[in-house]
């Protein structure tokens, strides 16, 4: 029964309004009281550390987060996603876990292995696969809808996500990961303008170790237009990859704008992540390390990382020039 998941009305009651900002806040002060998992995830981010590496006009941060080893090192394959329990479907909730729904078909959980000062993992109510394509819409209802305090992403099947086989999103508190507020610094001095029109921009961008488009507008309708397009450039180099072109997606909304940042894969994990001894590092990059905030959930790696073998990280999962050469003049195409 769903309803048994849900917040209880009373529990909002007490908010000064009822709007939809204060209804996430009040789930998740709620959480942090009730729930020991929840409490101890986020009284352990006072512990944890980190470094700044500084690039030309950007920061690349590292945070040593052990909580996080359960998702770094997740076995996403078939066959340890088919023998274990969903831990994204509402009937698999642990027992002080509650949850507020979001346009009916998606759940708003307060993430109990935070990387964000809050952090919610937004899951679909029902079980289906991780896919972009038809849910980008609901994606920017909900850039939207709580875009004022928070950054939504998502993380492709096979680019992070450690549930695969369970639609869902993420969102963290904005202004944490750097890019939120780059974007623009960088945007004049190190992106190209594809596609300029009175309410949507398009940018391919480059010099930023990852490469990523840029889409800002203030149309849904456009964004999801130029997106669909975007897709299916990015289809045409990747069609190997059989479930959807590799990519993570970071959006946010400000002054009446939306800002959807996609970044092209070509690799879930470095070669570090598969090496033995001295060499071996878990960092798995998903959204929030493309957003400039890489989590090393082995303190040894947190030490031992560098400048360089960050760059070599990003320049690993990314996709090349020739081919993000190649995504942006088939997306211009697409779109004049
Ligand atoms: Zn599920």
């Amino acid at each position: 029964m769903i309803e048994n998941i849900l917040l209880s009305e009373e529990e909002f009651n007490n908010s000064s309004s009822n709007s939809y900002l204060d209804r996430i806040q009040t789930l998740f002060r709620h959480q942090l009281k009730n729930w020991e998992l929840a409490k101890t995830g986020y009284e352990s981010l006072n512990s944890v550390q980190v470094r700044e590496f500084h690039f030309d006009d950007f920061v690349i941060k590292a945070q040593f987060n052990p909580g996080r080893i359960i998702s770094s090192a997740a076995k996403v394959d078939e066959k340890s996603i088919r023998e274990r329990k969903c831990f994204l479907c509402y009937n698999n909730l642990p027992e002080h876990q509650k949850a507020i729904t979001f346009e009916n078909n998606f759940l708003i959980l307060v993430n109990p292995y935070p990387i964000f000062p809050v952090h919610f993992t937004i899951p679909m109510l029902d079980h289906l696969p991780q896919l972009i394509e038809d849910n980008l819409q609901a994606m920017l209802s909900l850039t939207k809808a709580i875009g004022e305090n928070y950054t939504v992403f998502y993380n492709g099947p096979k680019c992070g996500a450690s549930a695969p086989d369970h639609m869902h999103f993420q969102a963290g508190l904005k202004n944490f990961m750097p890019i939120d507020w780059e974007y623009e610094i960088i945007k004049d001095k190190k992106c190209k303008i594809l596609f300029e029109d009175d309410e949507t921009k398009i940018l391919g961008c480059t010099n930023y170790l990852r490469k990523f488009f840029a889409i800002q507008s203030s149309s849904k309708a456009k964004t999801l237009k130029v997106f669909s397009k975007l897709y299916t450039s990015i289809q045409k180099t990747q069609r190997a990859y059989e479930i959807e072109p590799m990519m993570n997606i970071i959006s946010r909304f400000e002054d009446g704008e939306y800002f959807v940042f996609v970044f092209p894969r070509s690799k879930h994990r470095p070669d570090y992540y598969f090496s033995e001894g001295d060499k071996k590092i878990i960092l798995s990059p998903a959204s929030v390390d493309l957003g400039g905030v890489c989590i090393t959930p082995r303190q040894e790696d947190f030490e031992k990382i560098t400048k360089e073998i960050i760059e070599d990280i990003f320049r690993q999962v990314s996709v090349g020039e020739e081919e993000f050469e190649f995504f942006s003049k088939s997306l211009t195409e697409l779109i004049n």
